[in-house]
């Protein structure tokens, strides 16, 4: 299973985010979730391996992401523009559809 946390840290918008993991986590190691913060691995689909392949092989498995945050979140709206690989593949986006529909004029 392939996955990909480019940013990390959401805002609750739903009756869903009640029991959040992720602030359940973050609150045990003292961080604050509500703060979005870019991660280490922001541009894993741009890295290669040895074999100068990519590391991440989209055509292949699905890669998942975000799973400690949310793609669509606003915070995030200033990065989010440099992962085109992502917004050109509608896949599942259930939370914040809206904002799918709204930021790329696309529907699932
Ligand atoms: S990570 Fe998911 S469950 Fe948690 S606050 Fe964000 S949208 Fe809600």
């Amino acid at each position: 299973m392939a996955i990909w946390n480019p940013w990390h840290g959401c805002v609750k918008i739903s009756p869903g985010c009640y029991h959040c993991y992720v602030y359940r986590r973050d609150a045990e190691f003292g961080k604050d979730t509500s703060k979005v913060k870019k991660t280490a691995k922001f541009d894993l689909p741009l890295q290669k391996n040895r074999k100068k392949e990519y590391k991440l092989q989209p055509e292949e498995e699905p890669v998942y992401t975000c799973m400690t945050s949310d793609f669509f979140i606003k915070d995030a709206d200033k990065w989010r523009q440099t992962c085109p690989f992502i917004l050109n593949r509608p896949g599942r986006f259930l939370k914040r559809e809206k904002r799918y529909i709204t930021l790329t004029g696309k529907t699932r």
